[in-house]
């Protein structure tokens, strides 16, 4: 007998739905894109036991004729492609015509399906793929699937299968996506009987990304809307200062279909270059619509890669897309404060009230009147972002502290047991969700007046209502940067009275000598002296003599965590920190003229973010303050 032999349909049923039906996950997906392909308009997948022995999903689409139900489990059957030709332009999300097929050999599965004309249902019954009779059945217009004891058939597989609720969150995420990929249907998810999720099906995005992602992360995107050769980019991102410790809210969906791509990835990222803090990643929903033909899909059995005709057309449009939404974007950064959790207990003592000083007229005289003469209108405002409190600075500098509500509530301590809710600063809820598709008219914005410093460090500013709290050296660092970026950096150079000599580890002393000509440019002369030592001759003129070892240790290390490989990057870090030396200081005095440059920067929203992606302001209004003193 010859040693090889086409396997049997049974077996070669099992290895082919091993590739398509890894965990209940991916059921819940096949069935969910054949719901959506047969034109559903309200989708409803439920599961139990993470979908591991009861997975049902419930679709009012175009249904499936009785006849055809012992069809549609074939492999290889499908009603969305006809030719090879078909293949070049898939409209559909499936068209392998595995799912079915695959999910059957593997469970116990039964499907109930009436079709629009059809006066009854019919269901039939399958086991380990082996198809029961097709039977008269009472059942609502659209088909449900209902699949039991996933693997019950394949030990080996069953072996791998996670907890219940880690399956059970990975359909939930997968059922997410969905939502995210086709706002036009109403998605529903219920676990174990309670329901987790529900999109609108509105055809809004912003819905679904509401229901689906949440309000507080749906308030720190801005829309995007972007074309290219051939193709449309639109969607959401996240405010650079909304950028998360990983790239779970990333969601990428290329006609409708969810996709991973790390072209879509770099293009949407390399948008943030010197925006966002280090370490941090944008969120996003984007959706990418091109000609069916501009993209193959027919990569991989569970078809969430792509390959696109041209992946330069698709990296600029996406990249320009997002730039552009944010540039648009005119909110300043200001992050609003607002009570993260239950009203403090009345026992706490009260933290001592912020104290806004007037500081020196004249100073503050001068400013205004130094920024009256240049004062030119003021850009529109959206409701401020409503962040969370940042994550643990990476960087080097005092981090921005967005303070919790209680440095701005002075709760009485006579005061007899106010409501909770009066002691709190009022949430932006009202606020609506991320700014509308189409442009309002922009409503002229109130002039503003710069009303002095405090702490040697915040800039208060007032606007209308509003009171603005800058940060000076942010904000500086941030003007500084996107100068040497734009202008080219010739810092003013000091010729070292007598050379230093640097002992540095090996590791800094190499990367500087790798990069000497950067740092040439950069107005620091280094040697080689020895080794493990370098002989600096010259310096920028803002680095004290006495800083210049620090100072290049600290470019050394730069270098070393960042673009060792990349040359434009390498700049880009050492602008970072040289821009961060030259800047203002918190803590010291700074002119007048100084602090009024700075703030009309971050006024008129030339500056919005520190080049570590931190907000360079926070927003107070006159509402807060007159509910604390009980004025409202
Ligand atoms: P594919 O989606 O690649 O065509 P499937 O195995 O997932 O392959 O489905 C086989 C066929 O069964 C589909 O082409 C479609 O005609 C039919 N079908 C499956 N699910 C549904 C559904 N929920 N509503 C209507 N028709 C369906
Ligand atoms: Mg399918």
């Amino acid at each position: 007998m010859s040693n090889i032999q086409v396997l049997d349909p049974h077996v070669a049923n099992l290895i082919a739905a091993g590739e398509v039906v890894e965990r209940p996950a991916s059921v819940a997906k096949e069935l969910m894109e054949n719901a959506i392909d047969a034109g559903a308009t309200a989708v409803t997948v439920e599961i139990s036991h993470g979908g591991m022995t009861f997975l049902r999903v419930t679709d009012d689409g175009k249904g499936i004729p009785a006849d055809e139900l012992p069809t549609a489990f074939l492999r290889h059957a499908t009603s969305k492609l006809k030719t090879e030709y078909d293949l070049e332009a898939i409209g559909t999300l499936g068209f392998r015509g595995e799912a079915l097929a695959a999910i059957a050999a593997v469970s116990r599965i039964t499907v109930l399906s009436r079709p629009l004309e059809a006066p009854f249902g019919a269901s039939l019954s399958l086991e380990g793929g082996v198809p029961g009779a097709v039977e008269e059945a009472g059942c609502p217009l659209g088909t449900t699937i209902v699949v039991r004891d996933l693997f019950f058939n394949t030990p080996a597989r069953l072996k791998f299968m996670k907890k219940d609720a880690a399956e059970g969150a990975a359909v939930f995420a997968v059922v997410q996506r969905v939502a995210l990929s086709h706002p036009e249907v109403s998605i529903k998810f219920l676990r174990d009987g309670k329901q987790e999720l529900l999109t609108p099906g509105d055809g809004k995005l912003q819905s679904a990304v509401y229901a689906v992602l949440g309000r507080e992360l749906a308030l720190g995107f801005v829309p995007v809307r972007g074309s290219g050769e051939g193709m449309e980019v639109s969607g959401f991102v996240s405010l650079p200062a909304c950028c998360r410790a990983s790239r779970n809210y990333q969601f990428f969906f290329v006609n409708g279909r969810l996709v991973k791509s790390r072209l879509l990835m770099a293009a949407l990222e390399e948008a943030y270059a010197n925006q966002k803090m280090v370490g941090k990643f944008p969120g996003c929903v984007l959706h990418l619509q091109t000609k069916l033909s501009a993209v193959d899909v027919n990569v991989h059995p569970a078809k969430t890669e792509v390959k696109f005709g041209s992946d330069k057309q698709v990296f600029d449009t996406v990249y320009h897309g997002v730039l552009s939404a944010l540039d648009k974007d005119k909110t300043r950064p200001a992050v609003q404060l607002t009570p993260p959790a239950p009203p403090p207990a009345p026992s706490v003592p009260a933290p001592p009230p912020l104290m806004v000083h007037s500081g020196n007229n004249q100073l503050q005289q001068l400013a205004i009147e130094s920024l009256q003469a240049q004062a030119k209108p003021a850009p529109r405002l959206r409701p401020p972002v409503d962040i969370t409190p940042p994550d643990p600075e990476p960087e080097d500098e005092p981090p921005v502290h967005i303070t919790p509500p209680p440095a701005i509530i002075t709760p009485s301590p006579v005061n007899l047991s106010p409501p909770a809710v009066d002691v709190l600063v009022e949430p932006s809820l009202e606020a609506p969700p991320p700014a509308p598709p189409e442009p309002d008219p922009e409503p002229e914005e109130p002039a503003w007046k710069m009303a002095g410093e405090v702490f040697d460090t915040y800039i208060v500013v007032e606007q209308g209502e509003k009171i603005f709290f800058l940060d000076k050296h942010a904000a500086h660092e941030r003007l500084n940067f996107d100068r040497m970026k734009a202008e080219g950096y010739t810092p003013m150079v000091q010729t070292l009275l007598s050379p230093a000599v640097l002992r540095l580890p090996a590791e800094e002393c190499a990367v500087l000598l790798e990069h000497q000509a950067l740092l040439d440019e950069f107005g620091f002369g280094v040697e080689e002296f020895g080794s493990g030592s370098l002989l600096v001759r010259q310096a920028p003129d803002y680095v004290d003599p006495a800083d210049v070892e620090s100072a290049l240790g600290e470019l050394a290390q730069t270098l070393l965590s960042t673009g060792r490989a990349d040359p434009s990057s390498a700049r880009d870090a050492l602008l970072h920190t040289m821009a961060c030396k030259a800047a203002i200081k918190g803590g010291w005095k700074t002119s007048p003229q100084e602090l009024a440059r700075v703030a009309e920067a971050v006024m008129s929203g030339e500056v919005k973010y520190c080049p570590h992606g931190r907000p360079v302001a926070i927003e107070l209004t006159k509402k807060m303050l007159e509910k604390q003193f009980r004025r409202a």
